[in-house]
């Protein structure tokens, strides 16, 4: 790898992890202040968002984000997943943490999970034995590992590259080499281990041109393109464009196959969901950017 991009790797990485340390989250705040704040933050240190702050509670696994004006609130006792992804010129820290303001097992499970799965992404190690050490840990605590949700290699500007890293045990014999970049993100439940999708989404990322005469699609689209680099974006980030049209330009951008919907993920079982995310570089001594 290059010097510069494992510079920017590694930037990106440190963005997030100083992010992390000074978040705090109570009952009583509004996510849409905790996304602003952290996606201004990740701006401000010198990097861009990879995708908009997914702030997910309780049996929420993944991919909410807040939409304009969003009123929810944390409370006491909520499991608060606050996934963030940063890139410098395409190169991408994802990274996730669970909050609560109650102790949690299930929160010290994923992070368990995630700490010994770090240690063993190594030049040869394969994708079977690193999930095998994530469901362990989690099933040693008493929860289930989320079934359908992965890790996942990165690459510029790709941030779910072809392999992927199972949170259950699998046959998956793919081996590490040196430099791959990958996310690791256990998910623990005490539902029932799996996620399906919801039919709200506020996530959506760029796939192809398409012509159509409705100024908003093309606005969307276009900024979808050109600003967010056919990375993920949202509601929030586009300026000028009431709710109703960007509901109607999503929707048909999405059933022309020009963008790509995602939608918020959600337990089958209704079960809580506790996540933690680091980004990893292969190596023999592994370099975890996130931590
Ligand atoms: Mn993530
Ligand atoms: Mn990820």
């Amino acid at each position: 790898m290059d010097a510069k991009i494992f510079e920017n790797y590694t930037k990106a990485g440190k963005i997030l992890k100083d992010i992390y340390a000074a978040l705090r989250i109570k009952p009583g705040d509004k996510i849409i202040d905790i996304a602003d704040t952290v996606e201004n933050e990740i701006i401000r240190k010198g990097a861009m968002p990879a995708f908009p702050a997914n702030i997910s509670i309780n049996d929420i696994a993944a991919h909410y984000t807040p939409i304009p004006n969003d009123e929810t609130v944390v409370k006491d006792g909520d499991f608060v997943k606050v996934d963030l992804g940063a890139h410098i010129d395409g190169y991408i820290a994802d990274g996730a943490v669970t909050f609560n303001s109650e102790k949690s097992d299930m929160i010290t499970a994923v992070t368990d999970a995630v700490n010994a799965a770090v240690k063993i992404m190594k030049p040869g190690k394969k994708v079977s034995d690193v999930s095998e050490v994530i469901e362990s840990e989690i099933e040693s605590k008493g929860f289930r590992a989320v079934n359908n949700l992965t890790g996942h290699s990165l690459d510029k500007f790709t941030f779910h590259g072809p392999v992927t890293i199972p949170n259950i045990r699998n046959k998956i014999n793919y081996e590490f080499k040196v430099d791959d970049v990958f996310a690791v993100e256990p998910f623990a439940t005490d539902g029932a281990g799996t996620v399906k999708d919801s039919e709200r989404v506020y996530i959506f990322s760029y796939l192809k041109d398409h012509n159509t005469r409705l100024p908003e699609s093309r606005q969307v689209l276009n900024l979808a393109k050109k600003d967010f680099l056919s990375l993920p974006f949202c509601e929030r980030w586009i300026k000028g464009i009431t709710p109703i049209k960007f509901d109607l330009a999503v929707k048909q951008l999405v059933a022309a196959g020009a963008i790509q919907p995602h939608a918020v993920l959600r337990e089958a079982g209704h079960g809580k969901v506790a996540q933690a995310e680091h980004t990893v570089i292969v190596r023999d001594k592994p370099v975890v950017t996130t931590a």
